[in-house]
């Protein structure tokens, strides 16, 4: 791993009137890495996440993301492009097909020509398992088949980060195993990611490191292993002892 964090957070302060959402956060996470956050609801997770692309703006602190400080329109929309995120809710585009649901994006802000999106389009379908569904409609698929369309879509950006916020919570079990195998694979292949979600089977398959959060703060951190099954922090245990 390279010495010189692709994602730094600095004392990173966020309030949503007076709730002080985000408490003085510090975190680097290395290319290639792969970071599961935890913690109670409310604890500023999706906050966090976020801050590091800016759908939501810090109060104070700083973050810079493969060198591009998060401080002019200019640089958060450069950082924008090369951090792709995945959300609980899928937030496909009912009136698109599958296959437009994945090209929007490459054709608007990549500027690729039809057919170059759509070969790429049908390689990462294939990559997440449901090439046979490009044609179809969201409101076609099952949730498990939406979230790998919605991974898909944020891959065919080339992004360099991958965010993902509770990525299963919204799935029926039967179909969550299918979107941690994507995601797994993924891990496997070298992608640098911060995953906010409470399988702790995937955390400990492919996390590097593993980190609770409580009350807008970094309470504990440390290898999956260690963080699940020797925690220093009586926070830690009390949270483990709901989720685990
Ligand atoms: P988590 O993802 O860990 O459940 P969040 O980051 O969503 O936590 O929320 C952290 C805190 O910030 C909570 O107290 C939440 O109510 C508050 N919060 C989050 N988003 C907003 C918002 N848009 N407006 C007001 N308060 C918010
Ligand atoms: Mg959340």
């Amino acid at each position: 791993m390279e010495r010189e964090p692709i994602i730094h957070i600095e004392n990173v302060h966020k309030w949503f009137g007076h709730v002080h959402a985000l408490r003085g956060v510090n975190l680097d996470v290395y290319k290639g890495e792969v970071v599961v956050i935890i913690g109670p609801s409310g604890s500023g997770k999706s906050t966090l996440l976020r801050c590091i692309n800016r759908l939501e703006e810090f109060d104070e602190g700083k973050i810079i993301v493969d060198g591009i400080p998060l401080d002019s329109a200019e640089n958060i929309n450069a950082v924008r492009t090369e951090v792709g995120m995945v959300f609980q809710q899928f937030n496909l585009f009912p009136h698109l097909t599958v296959l437009e649901n994945i090209c929007l994006a490459q054709r608007i802000v990549r500027k690729r020509k039809k057919e170059e999106a759509e070969a790429i389009a049908m390689e990462l379908l294939r990559k997440v398992g449901i090439p046979e569904k490009a044609h179809n409609y969201p409101a076609q698929l099952s949730g498990g088949q939406q979230q790998r369309v919605a991974i898909a879509r944020a891959l065919a950006m080339n992004p360099k980060i991958m965010l993902f916020d509770e990525p299963t919570s919204a799935l029926d079990p039967e179909m969550i195993q299918e979107v941690l195998d994507v995601m797994l694979n993924l891990a496997r292949e070298g992608m640098t990611m911060v995953v906010v979600s409470h399988e702790i089977g995937f955390a400990r398959a492919a996390a590097h490191r593993a980190i609770l959060m409580d009350e807008g703060q970094i309470v504990e951190e440390a290898p999956p292993d260690i963080l699940f099954n020797n925690p220093r922090h009586e926070r830690t245990r009390a949270f483990l002892s709901k989720v685990l």
